[in-house]
């Protein structure tokens, strides 16, 4: 009986080689790094890495006449010394983009006339926007109209 293999294929620590028409074929070293991550695609004869993140696959290698190519999309998955990134560029960008918002809200505690507070609310909620924004534009406003150097 023969069985035909076409469902994509996690790579396991254990065996380190995939079966291609009956032949045994290793995989590039780094993939022994975290092969769990590593995934085999016996249709398009590719080997593709998993973002830890998103989990999508992405091609990093084509298998062809004896040996594999590199087809990795640097823009999409960067290449390192020791194999693939852990998560896809994608995925780096939007940690990176929430590492930087992060990093520039701050937390400021201050006291307020009840009135004021409530107008704040008020406000806040016609416009549909929170009670940080709606100060935070009311204070740039502000900020706009003056000359701060002057007043140092
Ligand atoms: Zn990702």
């Amino acid at each position: 009986m023969i069985t035909v293999m076409t469902e994509i294929q996690q790579i396991n620590k254990k065996n380190l080689s995939i079966e291609i028409d009956g032949q045994s074929i290793t995989l590039p070293a780094y993939v022994e790094r975290a092969a769990s991550t590593y995934y085999y695609d016996p249709t398009a004869q590719t080997l593709k890495k998993r973002c830890h993140i998103c989990k999508q696959h992405y091609d990093v290698e084509h298998y062809l006449e004896g040996k594999w190519d590199d087809i990795h999309d640097e823009e999409k998955y960067r290449k390192t010394k020791s194999g693939y990134n852990s998560y896809c560029e994608q995925c780096i960008d939007k940690k990176k983009a929430r590492q930087v918002q992060k990093s520039e809200i701050m937390k400021l505690t201050v006291y307020l006339e009840q009135e004021i507070v409530r107008f704040i609310k008020i406000k806040a909620t016609l416009e549909g926007i929170s009670n940080s924004e709606y100060i935070s534009r009311l204070v740039k406003a502000d900020k706009n109209i003056t000359d701060l150097v002057k007043l140092l």
